[in-house]
């Protein structure tokens, strides 16, 4: 039995390979699962050389032609869990920098206004600033000397469930050489049944198959809804001087107003490179929001655009993280399967970091299948271990912490900043134990209602469209993700109903899609045919993998399913 999205291709024998543990994802809580997985193998066969494990038939499946490729971060990384999974780690992965200066502001639209010190929970004094795409790199050639088998260009594309429905058996990669009709091409491949005894999910945010776990075991019903912010990033080069190796300044403020959350990040690199980005949190109302126009207009800010004036944008990505917290993990272990990093919502959205709990998730992960594989048994219970591991950690005590921290912010930013020095008071706690919150997509507002809100939206719907030097359209900042998809293929973003885009969406929200997708996948274009003028057009080669369409579409019409694998943006550098 399989889940599915899509049709699949009718009449397929599948080849099928069976696999003790399969590794979905091939990132920080991925790469981490494979390598502890494979330390701790090789521990227990120095110890009991009479009853070896093998390595051979442990799995990891990147999507990406290469590993790294489609991994996008800030990024400044708690080293801590790296001190676990590899004590000399330092010796030898490639860090940028080590922060050494921290500086944090509010802006207005014309002035700015320095913090005395960066608040406590944001200090990175000491983490190292990485670009995650070398660092992956890095990590994975760790995992393949290891003895451990990535398979590149794979993407998981359905979950195996056994004959009741009940257990995850392991997955299905995606089939190759399928045209844009869904009909085989001459250079067709099916794609595997890797039937697995353990399957770990760390497909990062919005991951596809975790979205088939949760709904299909409705996973989420005793959780709050995840809620997820974007990030929209840019690697710049400046002139020498201009912002030092490992300098992070942070700011808050406009071009959002205090109805929305998000801020700013630049982080001085080696060379002269600059890491700078936007999140907004995908639970804005206004359906006008661009959050690529945001970050652009946020670069026009005197303070910004002095540090990047001469310099030349050289990279662009964006990524979505779950901002939820604690209270909106699912559970992360059942029957036959794991859910490990930015898939089951291991993120500190207080410190804007997930890098570290989704290598500790993935180490954790780790240890479970380990335990699982000595004693040959792979029931719910035995997999459940898990979450006991995971509660006993420090990923708890860190996330519990900052449990309610953006649930605070629901209306707005000094409610926000309140209860936030309320929870620093009370360990988390705040007003409430638990701090209710509504799905991201459901607070967006009809264009009608926004007129009674009144306020000036004009830096959020983005005065900046773009000079070339300082500020960019979608389309060259696209450019410079490096995206490539095979282009006669099937559509990898599903839309259940184009009716509704056509005809509701068109006068009620604007169709969000084409101002939310940081890569212009979704066009209106104008037709005499259609009832409202217009029709929707997708441009799937452009996508940069990032889901937001998936999450942030008010009527949950929009599935992101895997694209041929191998295809993507090629984030190198970033
Ligand atoms: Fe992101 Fe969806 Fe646009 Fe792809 S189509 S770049 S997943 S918003």
């Amino acid at each position: 039995m399989t889940i599915f999205f899509r049709k699949p291709i009718e009449g397929v024998e599948r080849p099928q390979m069976e696999a003790d543990v399969t590794i979905v994802g091939g990132g920080p809580a991925g790469m981490a699962c494979a390598l502890r997985l494979s330390q701790l193998i090789d521990k227990h066969n120095r110890r009991h050389p009479d009853a070896p494990l093998s390595k051979e038939n442990i799995y990891v499946l990147e999507k990406a032609r290469e590993i790294g490729q489609h991994n996008l971060s800030g990024a400044v990384l708690d080293p801590r869990s790296m001190d676990e999974l590899l004590p000399s780690w330092r010796d030898e992965a490639p860090i940028e920098a080590q922060v050494e200066h921290e500086s944090f502001y509010f802006l207005t639209e014309k002035k700015y206004y320095q913090a005395p010190a960066m608040p406590p929970p944001m200090q990175d004094h000491g983490n190292c600033i990485i670009s995650i795409n070398r660092f992956m790199k890095w990590l994975g050639e760790k995992v393949e000397q290891a003895g451990i088998t990535v398979f590149t260009g794979f993407a998981g594309s359905e979950l195996l469930l056994d004959n009741a429905g009940d257990r995850v058996i392991g997955v299905r990669t995606d089939d190759k050489g399928v045209d844009k009709q869904g009909q085989k091409k001459s250079n067709f491949e099916p794609g595997y049944d890797l039937k697995s005894k353990v399957t770990v999910l760390a497909e990062g945010a919005r991951g596809s198959l975790t979205k088939q776990l949760v709904r299909r075991f409705n996973l989420d019903k005793d959780c709050n809804p995840q809620v997820y912010g974007i990030g929209v990033k840019e690697l710049w080069e400046v002139p020498s001087g201009r912002i030092k190796k490992g300098e992070v300044i942070l700011s808050l403020g406009w071009p959002l107003t205090t109805k929305e959350y998000g801020g700013s990040w630049m982080y001085g690199s080696r060379d002269n490179l600059v890491s700078l980005g936007y999140v907004i949190s995908l639970d804005y109302a206004d359906p006008r929001t661009d959050p690529q126009r945001v970050l652009q207009t946020w670069k026009t800010h005197p303070l910004i655009a002095h540090f990047l004036h001469g310099g030349k944008m050289i990279r662009y990505g964006a990524k979505t993280v779950p901002y939820g917290g604690w209270f909106s993990i699912p559970p992360v272990a059942g029957n036959g399967w794991m859910i490990t990093g930015d898939s089951a919502g291991f993120l500190n959205s207080q410190r804007l970091k997930g890098i570290h709990l989704a290598i500790k998730s993935g180490m954790l992960a780790a240890e479970t299948a380990f335990e699982a594989l000595v004693e040959n048994n792979f029931s719910a219970a035995k997999l459940h271990d898990f979450k006991h591991k995971v509660d006993a950690s420090w990923i708890k005590d860190e996330l519990w912490e900052a449990r309610n921290f953006h649930q605070g912010f629901e209306h707005g930013l000094l409610s926000g900043l309140f209860h936030s020095a309320l929870q620093q008071m009370t360990g988390g706690r705040g007003l409430h134990e638990v701090y209710p919150t509504k799905a991201g997509h459901t607070r967006m507002k009809h264009l009608d209602e926004l007129a009674a809100d009144g306020g000036d939206r004009a830096a959020i719907l983005g005065k900046a469209k773009g000079d070339g030097k300082l500020t960019f359209d979608k389309l060259t900042d696209l450019y410079h993700s490096g995206t490539k998809h095979e282009e006669d293929q099937p559509s990898h973003l599903v839309i259940a109903d184009t009716n509704i885009c056509n005809m509701r969406c068109v006068t009620e929200f604007g169709n969000p899609c084409q101002n939310f997708c940081p890569a212009n996948v979704y066009e209106m274009e104008e037709s005499a045919d259609a009832p409202k003028g217009k029709v929707i057009h997708l441009n799937p080669s452009n996508c940069v993998h990032c889901k937001t369409c998936d999450i942030m579409d008010p009527y949950e019409i929009i599935t992101w399913v895997p694209p041929e694998g191998g295809g993507g943006p090629n984030y190198d550098g970033m």
